[in-house]
């Protein structure tokens, strides 16, 4: 049994279903298996039973319910979900409550169940603000459906409204991105992601990458891109606290953070990842799989880590380095039991040489240069 004693931890619940595949997506998302989604949201349910004991002291500080298109499903299965979720855990009060939804795929009648229970915060997929990008990518909607996600959202209710973006995009031009950031913070939203487009194997843009039939992005483009966003957005107010990450005055996103600080989270559904008590585990991202053992009382494993004190220190050190905010060595040093600065002495003289980092009293962040380079940064903390 999994003690976790009095914590406030996260909740994130997989919903693993699309209407299409993303041309560019290697996430655990299935396309055409609509036969499967009463089955899996029992499942779902189930699980949440199961682990509802060794969970029975936390508390849930923040809930994230991701996909896949979580809003692609009938409004009556998030509502038995979350009703579980409700029933057998301590949920906080006006905690940040997200649900992923693509444009397109809402109605009023759905959004309404989410307020009514309890769900505070939407992000939606939007990428591009151009056909001709969004058709590449293979996205389901029009910028037209975003506009109208946006006002369906605000008209009940949501004022806590993200968008994820990305650059880079083959054909993508930097007038392309600049009009993205400008259309996005025209409107009425309260958090943006911007992630560099990352061509992963098994997805058709890797296919066609393979057969030299797709045509990437300059490195150069890419980073100018990035450069032009957190610019632009800060000029607009949206202040960057992630690597990819953006928000206005007090709207960043809880449940990531507790994912950066190596907080504690449980993680159900198909794919879905858990951190608790040093050990991280995952489910089977097979749909079929992940039913099956739900039904036997077990969930099937795809990973199980016991992470011993290297592994912790290597975590809290590249993760905490993703957030603009750095990492203070003398507080996690004292939380830790280990004197950071001197066991990364070498390092952080190598990395303040290169002006990857910057040390300002305490803290070490990365500075613009290593946000470029972050890998190259986080590669130095991994023994
Ligand atoms: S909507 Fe999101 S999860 Fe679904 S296929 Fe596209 S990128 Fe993947």
């Amino acid at each position: 049994m999994m003690n976790t004693q009095g914590k406030a931890i996260g909740m994130y619940i997989h919903i693993p279903f699309c209407q299409r595949k993303c041309h560019y997506c290697d996430f655990p998302s299935y396309a055409g298996m609509e036969n499967y989604w009463e089955a899996y949201t029992e499942a779902v349910v189930k699980e949440l039973t199961l682990k509802a004991e060794d969970f029975s002291q936390a508390t849930i500080k923040t809930l994230f319910i991701g996909g896949g298109t979580p809003s692609l499903l009938p409004y009556r299965l998030i509502e038995r979900i979350l009703e579980t979720v409700h029933s057998k855990y301590r949920v906080i009060p006006h905690g940040e409550a997200t649900i992923e939804a693509n444009p397109g795929t809402l109605t009023p009648d759905k959004l309404k169940t989410y307020r009514k229970l309890g769900l505070n915060r939407i992000s939606l997929g939007l990428q591009a603000a151009q056909e001709d990008l969004l058709k590449k990518l293979g996205r389901i909607h029009s910028y037209e459906d975003f506009l109208h996600a946006v006002d369906l959202a605000h008209q009940n209710g949501f004022q806590n409204i993200n968008a994820d973006l990305i650059f880079g995009i083959p054909g993508q031009s930097l007038e392309d991105w600049r009009m993205t950031l400008e259309r996005v913070t025209a409107l009425d939203l309260t958090h943006l992601s911007c992630y560099s487009l990352k061509i992963e194997e098994d997805t058709l843009f890797g296919d066609l990458k393979n057969q030299g039939r797709l045509e990437e992005v300059e490195e150069e483009l890419d980073r100018e891109m990035y450069h032009m966003a957190i610019d632009y957005l800060a000029e607009r107010g949206f202040a960057q606290y992630e690597l990819s990450n953006f928000a206005k005055p007090h709207y960043s996103c809880q449940h990531n953070i507790n994912y950066w600080e190596c907080g504690e989270y449980m993680g159900i559904g198909a794919g879905a990842h858990s951190f608790a008590r040093n050990r991280r585990f995952a489910n089977t991202p097979d749909v079929a799989a992940y039913i099956g053992g739900i039904k036997t009382g077990e969930p099937l494993l795809s990973e199980d880590i016991t992470l011993d004190m290297e592994d912790r220190i290597s975590e809290r050190m590249i993760l905490g380095l993703r957030m603009n905010r750095g990492v203070d060595l003398e507080v996690l040093s004292l939380e830790l039991n280990v004197d950071l600065e001197m066991k990364y002495a070498e390092k952080i003289e190598k990395l303040l040489a290169w002006k990857l980092v910057e040390h300002c009293g305490t803290v070490l962040k990365l500075t613009k240069r290593g946000m470029d380079l972050a890998n190259s940064v986080f590669i130095e903390f991994i023994d």
